[in-house]
């Protein structure tokens, strides 16, 4: 994984010191000796991750992570602070500051690249969401702009794998100030199991079980979709920088070393905590958007739009296939009656229960979309035209034969549809041609009496209830 590195010091050889180490290992490394240069850096070309040293002259490292995270176009790029200072107040303060971690001078080597690539991943993870809510703007959704800052980050449910009852309760103590939901598992595989059976908010690991391999844990939760992206932070010793940085290869997210500083365990928690939220929440705002913008609000059905980009899609890998497919358009007769006699809100009804009858009707992987006001299309894959009129005189027998449900004082009503049906006609065809001739059936049966489902074939259009229609079908 390449990545571009911003490395921020005001002392040239720490710079240079840092530079050779993640060139060696193929990282694009930019550099800046102060904290404005480095912040019109960012502005400039956008690096993927930023090392920043805390004691420069003037703006000191602190202040330009405050304000690379108060800008909402550079507060995603993942800031590691480097400093000679080794207390926890400092790492504290840091990640207060919103830095997402910290390396001490001399840097090590094996935690340098460890952090740096968990890092990079994570932004290009979040890189994706970006880019995927850029997707809803387009589609006219509506955007959350709420940082990652203002998820809030107590009350969550947190487990703990550590077979040191002591430890584990002194950790627990902790989390429990945030008023935070703490499990707690003694075993690679009792931790598994709760894993799967609970929604975790963070899991946090002891590297040294007496008897087992923490890492084990961390590998499966990895390799399980359920637990794949639920934060992980491991509490290791100071000499365990190598079994750590495997950690960070099987997709750990942080770690602490012992012995624990509370805050630094809170503050470390938090972080992770926050970016599970926020992760959840563009997720769930992106799934929301996609839902909005493609499906119809009355009925649930897919939308116009949707139909048009779906219908291109299967008409080219039918025609590709060489498999037939078939189309059905369909209209409410008189709709504009039962509106002006009864009300729209009793037409609004109507169309609901068509749409969950029609679906009923169908099979799961035929597509239903509302066209229009009170008229629909379907595409049916793999279906050849003479199941196509049956599903059509179905549907009209269907809703003919069985009066709508409404509200008092109406209570029922009786409609009919009109149906026009079509076949894909091999490799020239297009979804207009489709629709076209899916139309003019419709308003055939329209014109000739309504309460119809017509077939259009190359010899005429027919009544789907009379005998020529089966033939002119078959012949084709
Ligand atoms: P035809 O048999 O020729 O189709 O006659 P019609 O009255 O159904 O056709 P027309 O196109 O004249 O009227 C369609 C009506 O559908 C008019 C419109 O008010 C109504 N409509 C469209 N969308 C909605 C909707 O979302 N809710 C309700 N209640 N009515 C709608
Ligand atoms: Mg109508
Ligand atoms: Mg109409």
């Amino acid at each position: 994984m390449s990545a571009r590195v911003l490395v921020v010091d005001d002392l040239l050889p720490n710079v240079k010191l840092l530079e050779a180490k993640l060139t060696s290992e193929y990282f694009e490394v930019l550099t800046a000796s102060d904290g404005p240069a480095a912040l019109e850096m960012i502005q400039e070309h956008p690096p993927d991750i930023v090392l920043l040293d805390i004691m420069m002259p003037g703006m000191d490292g602190f202040e330009v992570c405050t304000r690379i995270k108060e800008n909402p176009k550079t507060m995603h790029i993942p800031v590691v602070m480097v400093t000679a200072l080794s207390g926890a107040s400092d790492r504290v303060r840091g990640i207060e500051c919103g830095a997402d971690d910290f390396l001490t001078k001399p840097v090590n080597d094996m935690a340098l690249f460890a952090r740096v690539r968990s890092l990079v991943r994570l932004k290009m993870m979040m890189d994706e969401w970006g880019m995927r809510e850029q997707t809803s703007d387009q589609l006219g959704a509506m955007r959350d702009e709420r940082p990652i800052a203002d998820e809030d980050a107590t009350n969550a449910r947190v487990l703990i794998l550590d077979d040191n009852a002591v430890a584990a309760a002194q950790a627990v103590e902790t989390l429990k100030w945030d008023q935070n939901e703490v499990a707690t598992a003694t075993t690679v595989e009792d931790a598994y199991a709760m894993s799967i059976d609970e929604d975790f908010d963070l899991i946090i690991v002891n590297l040294d079980l007496s008897e087992q391999d923490a890492l084990r844990l961390c590998s499966h939760l990895r390799s399980t979709d359920k637990t794949r992206q639920i934060p992980i932070l491991l509490v290791v010793e100071e000499d365990e920088i190598e079994r750590l940085a495997k950690g960070f290869d099987l997709g750990i997210n942080d770690y602490l070393i012992k012995p624990i500083d509370p805050n630094e365990l809170l503050a470390r928690a938090r972080t992770q905590i926050r970016r599970w939220r926020y992760q959840g929440r563009l997720r769930s705002n992106y799934e929301r958007s996609i839902e909005m913008a493609l499906t119809d609000s009355l009925t649930g059905l897919y939308n116009r739009r949707y139909l048009m980009a779906h219908l291109d899609g299967q008409l080219k890998r039918m025609q590709l296939s060489e498999k037939a497919m078939s189309l059905m358009m369909f209209d409410i007769d008189f709709f504009k009656s039962v509106n002006d006699t009864h009300g729209h809100g009793v037409g609004d009804e109507v169309l609901r229960e068509l749409a969950v009858r029609v679906t009923k009707n169908l099979r799961s992987f035929d597509t239903v979309a509302r066209y229009g006001g009170e008229e629909f299309v379907v595409v049916m894959p793999d279906t050849d035209l003479g199941i196509a009129m049956s599903v059509a005189e179905r549907l009209r027998a269907n809703v003919a034969g069985e009066p709508f449900k409404v509200s008092a004082p109406v209570g029922e009503l009786s409609i009919t549809l009109s149906i026009g049906v079509t076949r894909a006609l091999g490799v020239d065809d297009t979804t207009d041609a489709l629709i076209g001739r899916a139309d003019e059936a419709l308003y055939h049966g329209k014109r000739t009496g309504r309460n119809k489902a017509i077939v259009w074939t190359e010899s005429g259009m027919y009544d789907i209830s009379q005998p020529q229609a089966r033939e002119a079908a078959f012949v084709e």
